[in-house]
């Protein structure tokens, strides 16, 4: 069998130098490894994601020497895919709707923390949706928003054992999830832990290769794997991209958006060196300090 992975940004902004790193290595690996390449864009959030920065990744990706099987996935398009995944941990009985908003829960946790012989003040969901009656739900989720929730001791015992996974290198890693996690939003439907799941299994995906942030996700997705019957995959994460001062990089510095190098002359030859050769360096690249980018992977070949 052919293994297969997969490029997974979110359209909430352009592409900058970290993302393409990512892009890279994911690339370096089918490569290597004889795989196939996946794009898949990660729309599902309406309140952030714009069709324009999609178009913008894919165009900024090509620039950037990516290519990628034929298909790009786009979640916005698959809901129905996501809805029967609710639909499924919903007759298990492991998610329930919560109608709690934000203040009532800060409230609720304020109140826990100043009660005699609290213990740790705690950010976590108190849980106070968890074990509402059925006609109860029923009747509030007519009427009232709610997001859906995951049972986190229902959902621990129903899966059977300690969720763990090992990486690339065969570490094992045992997943610390500790509260209801959130599995529906009020304003949007699903969240990316469902999504990734589903989507990873529906496209056959055999290795994940993405950023150390979002490695401690990885015990929430072979969870919901777990429980939807999905395969495991293999994840490896990778270091993430930081400036000098020791920063991640992040799309609000528009500084090191692959747009911005474009536009300024930077050759992707030499971007795609520096960038192959990233595992101990930093980018040395400041707002503002065009003359050192350009310095460095300006010049053609
Ligand atoms: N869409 C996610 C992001 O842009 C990546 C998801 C993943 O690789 O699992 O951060």
């Amino acid at each position: 069998m052919c293994y297969r992975t997969r490029f997974a940004p979110s359209p909430t902004g352009l592409l900058h130098v970290g993302n393409a790193y990512s892009a890279l290595r994911c690339q370096a690996w089918a490569e290597k490894y004889h795989a196939e390449l996946l794009l898949r864009i990660e729309d599902i959030d309406h309140t952030r994601c714009r069709s324009e920065f999609a178009d913008a990744i894919i165009e900024d990706l090509r620039w950037l020497g990516l290519s990628w099987l034929p298909q790009v996935r786009f979640q916005s398009r698959h809901l129905q895919d996501y809805q029967q995944a609710i639909h499924t941990l919903r007759e298990m009985g492991v998610i329930y709707p919560c109608f709690c908003t934000r203040r009532q829960i800060q409230q609720e946790i304020m109140r826990m923390s100043s009660a005699p012989h609290a213990g740790e003040v705690t950010t976590l969901y108190p849980g106070m949706c968890r074990n509402l009656s059925e006609n109860e739900q029923h009747d509030r989720m007519q009427h009232e928003p709610f997001a859906w929730r995951l049972n986190i001791d229902k959902a621990m015992v129903l899966a059977g054992e300690d969720i763990s996974w090992r990486d690339g290198s065969g570490c094992l890693h045992t997943a610390n999830i500790d509260h209801d996690i959130i599995i529906g939003r009020k304003d949007i439907d699903f969240s990316y832990h469902l999504a990734v799941v589903v989507d990873d299994a529906l496209q056959n995906i055999s290795h994940i290769i993405r950023g150390q942030d979002l490695k401690d996700s990885t015990g929430i997705h072979r969870l919901l794997q777990k429980l939807l019957g999905l395969p495991e995959p293999v994840y490896l994460h990778h270091r993430l991209l930081c400036d000098q001062g020791g920063e991640r990089l992040a799309k609000r510095n528009t500084a090191t958006t692959l747009r911005n190098l474009r536009q300024m002359g930077v050759d992707v030859f030499r971007l795609r060196d520096f960038l192959s050769d990233m595992e101990t360096r930093c980018w040395p690249f400041r707002e503002g300090d065009e003359r050192e980018i350009l310095n460095m992977l300006g010049k053609t070949r």
